[in-house]
């Protein structure tokens, strides 16, 4: 007779799971965002599943020629995971347990900064204690079978499961990553090195990532603030570029100015808020099949012209009932690191190759990307079509973001945030005991009054004495 685990595996592959791995209390030793009970109390255990995302979207997206099938899967693949997970916990209920969905992402712990939020459940730990994988450089779940491109969601539960294998902490970093790091040079402000490692503790193994140098340098880039390449040999999707980070990137340990420079470049787009909220909500509400996942085409059946394209985007959005993203439909803008990494290095090469070797593109004066090979072309197009966005569209944008990151994001969890002071003392001394001293991925500074303060206000400027004179 099949056991509980096979039946709820199968019952996930039938639902539309491509890759299914359970992990029981034996395996949720680790950082906060480990525990299932902060998703519901008297949870044991996950099923941790992933959906690929489409390899020819992914094409289309590297090589700029349409952001849109990709944008497109992220909404499908984002509801179906949703969805089967949803299916997976009513067949879990029906066998008499408990289970709850955690949503495929943006459910996060309060904080007291808003820009540096930690998951209620992080579904790379899950997948990794569950089997479907370990962390790559980029610190993404890397699997066998799809890479890094995937879709991660789980489901908790109190039912008490047996663990599926897990693979080695150290299988993807010592088999693809040592001679790859293609995800590092993808990575338009080079968020995370190559050349050093940080480790998560999880269940007494320490786990190698690519240290991260500075979490900002990722929120710019995904808020389409700055789409030049550290090299400025290529764009993504995003429609800015900060001045000060075109010539030379900024150094990772003045967080406080970094923090204050995106800050000013995204409160002048006036439509930030709008943008995050489209994104956050199709990844963490799961709307009627008809509404989103079945509404919206597959890569072969998408219209091969923009505006056709465009059209369908803007029909999604008015299904979830957003409006207002007429000027610029395309909401993802990064992700390289996540999309660049294949089932092997040579996909993964032609990916990065596509990135690279297809040059930039630019908005036009009505907010449409044009495509160009040259950084002088690019340039002269930037400086031509300047964005002009009215001050009255960016108080609207301001008001709406303070609102919305104080309603939901904004405040303090002292049962996350004591497990994450114990998770510290424990992974600093593995790592000591290792022989890796301060090589421990630490959760970032949550109380810095300085860094918080660099939100709302201008960079601080050093001020020239006045020569006394005396009368
Ligand atoms: S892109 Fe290469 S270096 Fe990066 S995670 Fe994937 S295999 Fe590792
Ligand atoms: S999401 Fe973009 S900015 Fe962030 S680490 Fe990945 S490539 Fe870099």
């Amino acid at each position: 007779m099949p056991s509980l685990e096979e039946n709820i595996k199968d019952f996930a592959k039938k639902a539309g799971a491509e890759l299914v791995g359970v992990a029981g209390p034996d395996r949720m030793d680790g950082p906060a965002s480990l525990d299932p009970g902060f998703i519901m109390r008297g949870a044991k255990s996950i099923v941790s599943i992933a959906l690929p995302l489409d390899v020819n979207a992914i094409y289309e997206f590297f090589g700029k020629i349409s952001p849109v099938p990709h944008n497109i899967d992220q909404a499908i693949k984002n509801q179906r995971a949703h969805r089967i997970c949803t299916e997976i916990a009513g067949y879990i209920s029906s066998l008499g347990y408990k289970a709850k969905v955690v949503p495929p992402n943006n459910t996060y712990r309060r904080s007291m900064d808003p820009f540096m939020v930690r998951p209620t459940f992080s579904h790379r730990f899950g997948g990794v204690v569950a089997g479907l994988g370990s962390f790559g450089l980029s610190g993404n779940l890397v699997t066998k079978e799809y890479g890094a491109c995937i879709v991660l969601d789980t489901v908790v539960t109190n039912a008490k499961l047996k663990s599926d294998p897990v693979q080695p902490p150290r299988f993807v970093m010592d088999n693809r990553c040592k001679t790859c790091k293609l995800c590092d040079k993808s990575c338009t402000m080079g968020m995370f090195r190559d050349d050093d490692e940080e480790y998560l503790l999880i269940n007494g193994e320490l786990h190698a990532r690519g240290k991260r140098d500075n979490l900002d340098f990722c929120n710019a880039p995904c808020f389409g603030l700055h789409a030049l390449s550290r090299d400025k040999k290529w764009t993504n999707w995003g429609q800015h570029w900060i001045k000060e980070w075109m010539d030379e990137q900024p150094d990772p340990s003045k967080r406080e100015e970094i923090r204050s420079t995106y800050m000013r470049v995204g409160g002048r787009t006036g439509d930030s808020t709008l943008r995050f909220d489209v994104i956050r909500h199709v990844a963490r509400d799961l709307y009627p099949r008809e509404e989103v996942e079945d509404f919206l085409p597959d890569y072969q059946h998408l219209p091969r012209d923009e505006e056709g394209r465009r059209q369908i985007m803007l029909k999604l959005y008015a299904n979830m009932g957003f409006k207002g993203l007429e000027r610029d439909p395309n909401l993802i803008t990064c992700s390289q690191c996540m999309m660049v990494c294949g089932w092997d290095f040579d996909e993964t090469k032609k990916r990065y190759d596509m990135l690279t070797g297809s040059g930039y593109v630019v908005p036009d004066p009505d907010w449409k990307m044009i495509h160009v090979d040259t950084y002088e072309e690019a340039l002269a197009l930037k400086e031509k079509y300047k964005r002009r966005v009215h001050p009255a569209e960016m108080i609207k944008d301001a008001q709406a973001s303070g609102k919305l990151w104080f309603k939901d994001y904004f405040g303090y969890e002292p049962i996350g945030e004591f497990k994450d002071l114990i998770y510290r003392i424990k992974v600093k001394n593995a790592c000591a005991k290792a022989g890796l001293k301060g090589k421990e991925a630490l959760a970032p500074l949550l109380i810095n009054p300085s860094y918080l303060s660099a939100m709302i206000l201008p960079p601080k400027k050093k001020r020239k004495k006045n020569p006394v004179t005396s009368s």
